[in-house]
Order: C-alpha cells, then structure tokens, then sequence
C-alpha cells in the first residue's frame, strides 16, 4: 500500500521546524526523523499525518558530545553512530553494545536514537537504556525549552510525555564513572527482531560489595522501568550468582507483563527472571 497523501516541509533551521510544528501539529503534523518507524506505518495507513516535518536537513541537530558530564545526543543521530564508542569510559561501550541489536543494518543507518525514544516502543533499546541510567529529555517547541527526566517522560505503550507541538530536540545521558560495571542481556526468536524481554544493569563494587545498582526490564510491560524490589536486594551484597538469582526472581515477580499473540504472562515473567539474571552476570564478569 501506498501512504495517504501528505504535505512534505523542509526546515533547516531548529527554529523552522518549531514554527512549522507549532502551525501544523493540530492538523496532524509530525516530525519526520529517520522514517523506520514512521513511514511502515503510513503505507499501511495506520498512520495518516496530513504533514511531515522532516529534520534531516538541521545541522544542528546532529549533536554528540560531552558537554558539562553528559552525552548529548541531538535529533538528528543515528543508531549507527554508536558503532564504535562516542565517548570514553563505560557507557561509551555499553551504547555500541545494545546498539547492536536494534534492528539490522540498513535501519541503523537511518532511524535515529531520539526517534527511538519519541516513538517509545516498549521494546526499543535506546528506552530501556534511557530508563537505566537516567536520561533527561530535552524537548523544544515555539513556546519554549524543558527538560524530562524518564520517570515522568515515558506513560505507556508509545505513549510520552511529549506534545504534539514539541521537537525532542536531544537526549543526554550521564557519563559513567570509570569503574560501573554494565550488562545487557535481550532475547528474542531471530536476530533483529524487537525483544520479547531484556535487562540492562549497571552497578559499582565498594570492598567486594555492590553499591548503586541500577536494573531495568524491557520488552515486558508497557514501557521501560527499574525494578526497585531487584535494586534493593542487591544492594550491599557480594556480586554471586545467589544475590543474582534472588534479584532476578525479584524483578520477575515485580513486573505486569505485557501478553501477545506469542507470549503469555508466566513465559514473559520468565523471560524477565532469565534475562535479568544473564545481565547481572554479565556485569560481574
Ligand atoms: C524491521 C524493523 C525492525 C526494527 N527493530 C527494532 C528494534 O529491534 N529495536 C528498536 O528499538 N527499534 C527497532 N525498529 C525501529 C527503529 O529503531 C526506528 O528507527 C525507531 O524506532 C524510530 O526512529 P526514527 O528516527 O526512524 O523515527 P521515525 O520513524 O521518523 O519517527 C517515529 C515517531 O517518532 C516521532 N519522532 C521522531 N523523531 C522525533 C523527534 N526528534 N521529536 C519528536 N518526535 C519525533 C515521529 O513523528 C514518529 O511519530 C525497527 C524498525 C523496523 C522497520
């Protein structure tokens, strides 16, 4: 199928792009960013936008870099970009790690990170991360700047805090300290599929002891979350497979999993207990 007809608009400047969305979001305008998500859905007519405001033309949306202890990731960059490491340290490893498993090739090179977290699939990557490590969402629009953090940004199954009239206009995400550790485990049936269920974690050891544990699930619930109960046990324990054990089960329990023609609750409860499990230790390792 083809897509319903729509207008195509071009800025080149951020400022263009918030007067055009500020003029046609409540006509049903929306961002154009790198279309992988977008326009499947407009050939088949799930989607029918009556205009397309495209950014890929804005320089300066194509941000990355450290600025004041944070990755900033604008608009306009892609998954591809975080093939090799953007930044020192262990989050720069961690971002070319999960990046792998976004979909294939072809759509790494066009789909961008912050479109990632603008459509906000339960089972997109770049969420889960945003979740784990405490992201702040940056959106602009003719009225204004603010800032999200992914508590209050993220409100259901592609559902944000977003607005109509707003450009995400970047993402930034904290700099790891040199010593967290990171595991990031997904299973789904073939490569490139979206998860059925996956865990990132990050924590630090302080004389053997894991301090500042951070655990998040996604693929399983309506969109990316810390499990608090997980966090907890592991807190202050050694990094050994019976805390692992105890925090998985924790996170499985914790969960109100999402079901699909695949998957019921008890296999994605599973699933969680598993794959949390396998990212912890993966951290220790
Ligand atoms: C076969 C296939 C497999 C895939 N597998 C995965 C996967 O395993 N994991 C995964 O995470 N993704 C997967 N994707 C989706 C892919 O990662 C997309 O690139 C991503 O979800 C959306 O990014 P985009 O830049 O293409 O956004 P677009 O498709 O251009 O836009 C998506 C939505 O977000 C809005 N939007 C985009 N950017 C902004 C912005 N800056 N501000 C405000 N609104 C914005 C658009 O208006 C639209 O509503 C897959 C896609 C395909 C086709």
């Amino acid at each position: 199928m083809k897509p319903a007809s729509f207008r195509y608009h071009a800025p080149k400047t951020i400022e263009e792009a918030l007067a055009l969305l500020a003029e046609y979001a409540p006509d049903d305008g929306r961002v154009l960013a790198g279309g992988q998500s977008l326009v499947p859905t407009m050939a088949f007519r799930l989607a029918r936008p009556h205009h397309l405001v495209d950014i890929n033309g804005i320089e300066a949306l194509r941000r990355l870099g450290v600025e004041q202890g944070r990755l900033v990731i604008g608009a306009g960059v892609r998954h591809q970009a975080f093939h090799r490491p953007v930044v020192e340290g262990p989050l720069g490893v961690l971002l070319s790690a999960v990046m792998r498993h976004i979909a294939h090739y072809p759509i790494r090179t066009r789909g961008t990170f912050c479109g990632s977290i603008a459509h906000a699939d339960p089972a997109s990557e770049w969420c889960l991360v945003a979740v784990t490590i405490g992201a702040e969402m940056v959106a602009r629009s003719a009225h204004g700047t603010r800032s999200m953090a992914a508590a209050e940004y993220f409100q259901g199954v592609m559902t944000t805090a977003l607005q109509a009239d707003e450009l995400l206009a970047e993402v930034r995400l904290p700099v790891l300290s040199g010593d967290t550790r990171f595991g990031f485990y997904e299973f789904n049936r073939r490569a490139g599929d979206f998860a059925m269920g996956m865990a990132l974690v990050t924590f630090r050891l302080a004389d053997g002891a894991i301090i500042d544990p951070h655990v998040a699930v996604g693929g399983a619930e309506a969109y990316p979350r810390r499990i608090a109960a997980a966090e907890a046990l592991l807190t202050g324990r050694a990094p050994e497979a019976v805390v692992f054990r105890a925090a998985a089960e924790a996170a499985s329990a914790a969960i109100d999993p999402l079901t699909d023609a695949q998957t019921d609750a008890r296999y994605r409860r599973d699933l969680v207990a598993t794959v949390t499990r396998r990212a912890l230790e993966q951290a220790a390792g």
